[in-house]
């Protein structure tokens, strides 16, 4: 049976991050999850990402047991579930953070950073912790919805973010260090490129990591790129990966169909949406969410603009033109057969099937597209035996057509 052997390291790494997180020792910053980490790294803080608890809540399939909590207080049952879940949690005062590690829960903010080049709903989402914590909120505001990132839009985050520096001297007792800024970069900037070429492997056609697999491997470059142990990490999993590329060991037998998944995983159904793909022999060999922890513009020469950059350009905060172009790149690199959209019902900024690019893109790709509704964390938007009709329904369709073509 096909087993990826790093995912014991992996594990050994997140329990280490979150221990470290418990132990009090450091300051500790919260972020968003494609925040600026390197920033706040090169200060010294330890990094905490809210968005990875939430993931967390949903993968456990607790998060239901805190969404109620959260709408008591005023926050919608249709705003993001990460939110929802992640405040409720904190309300009720239980994570599984405390059976999985046996730390309390969530370590206290020092400060609170955010990012909304990818949705305004985390900066409601910190503010709530600020005023519980009664602690320093700072947040970047970049232009959004960009078919280009020019010069301009670059100018005006790095203003920004260097706005950012009193408050993170002031919280951190440390001043600002440009070395220390620049060595974090180029930590994060070798991280990133090596998830990008892990991701990659799947490009062969006896797929190595699936979609599903790479939600689970993507743990350390959310929470811990900008240090040695990502580095060292996706060294191993990418030489692991090679290695099973050249053997042609891949995570499916035979594959019939190669699928592209477009949007937020739903973290409580992952396990039965990947047997679910597998018993089809469709293999979905790459994503548009893991893929939005490549940073590849970051330059340790360039720390401001790169940064900036790199931040403002991912795929989220980008137009329809901008992704579809993306997406379009995508599918001839790893040969994709069909799409399919999930359309995360409380993550709008996530779902891109509502204003006809699925329809758009067939047009321009030929290839073609499922919609399916479901959410991240809320399983009350989640039909599974109308998803599992649809999914092989479309799969049966794109293997008629391979047939007949
Ligand atoms: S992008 Fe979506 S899932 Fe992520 S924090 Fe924003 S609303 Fe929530």
């Amino acid at each position: 049976m096909y087993k990826i052997e790093s995912t014991e390291i992996m594990k050994k790494i997140m329990r280490e991050y979150f221990l470290s997180l418990d132990s009090g020792t450091k300051k500790v910053a919260w972020c968003t999850s494609v925040g600026p980490a390197e920033l706040l790294r090169s200060f010294g803080f330890e990094v905490f990402f809210p968005e990875n608890h939430g993931a967390l809540l949903g993968a456990t399939r607790t998060a239901m047991d805190f969404i109620p909590e959260a709408i008591k207080c005023g926050y919608s049952g249709h705003i993001c579930s990460y939110t929802t879940s992640d405040i409720g949690s904190y309300l009720k005062k239980q994570s599984p953070l405390q059976k999985h590690y046996g730390i309390k829960g969530a370590p206290k903010p020092d400060i609170l950073v955010y990012n909304t080049n990818q949705c305004r709903e985390v900066e409601d989402w910190f503010t709530f912790y600020a005023n519980e914590f009664n602690c320093p909120i700072v947040g970047i505001h970049p232009p959004r919805y960009l078919d280009e990132v020019t010069q301009d839009e670059v100018d005006l985050v790095v203003k920004q973010f260097k706005k950012m520096i009193p408050v993170c001297e002031q919280v951190s007792d440390q001043k600002f260090d440009l070395d220390k800024f620049k060595d974090t970069i180029k930590l994060s900037r070798e991280a990133t490129l090596l998830w990008q070429k892990v991701l990659k492997t799947s490009t062969a056609m006896n797929a190595p990591l699936s979609f599903f697999d790479g939600t689970i491997h993507m743990g350390p470059i959310v929470v811990l790129r900008g240090t040695q142990i990502a580095k060292n990490y996706y060294t191993t999993l990418l030489a692991e990966l090679e290695e099973n590329v050249k053997n042609k060991a891949g995570f499916l037998p035979e594959t019939k169909t190669r699928i592209f998944w477009e949007g937020m995983p739903i973290w409580g159904k992952l396990r039965m949406m990947s047997d679910l793909f597998t018993s089809n022999d469709a293999a979905v060999v790459a994503s548009t969410y893991c893929s939005s922890w490549v940073f590849d513009k970051f330059d340790e020469n360039d720390p401001w603009d790169s940064t900036a950059r790199a931040y403002t350009e991912i795929f989220i905060n980008r137009s329809d033109t901008a992704k579809e172009k993306m997406l379009e790149k995508w599918f001839k690199e790893y040969n994709i057969d069909g799409i399919v959209f999930h359309d995360t019902k409380t993550c709008f900024n996530n779902s891109n099937a509502k204003f006809g690019m699925p329809q758009r893109l067939q047009k321009i790709t030929g290839v073609p597209s499922l919609v399916i509704e479901g959410d991240l964390c809320d399983l009350r938007f989640f039909s599974e035996g109308q998803s599992i009709t649809k999914i092989e329904t479309f799969l049966e369709q794109i293997e008629d057509f391979k047939v007949l073509n």
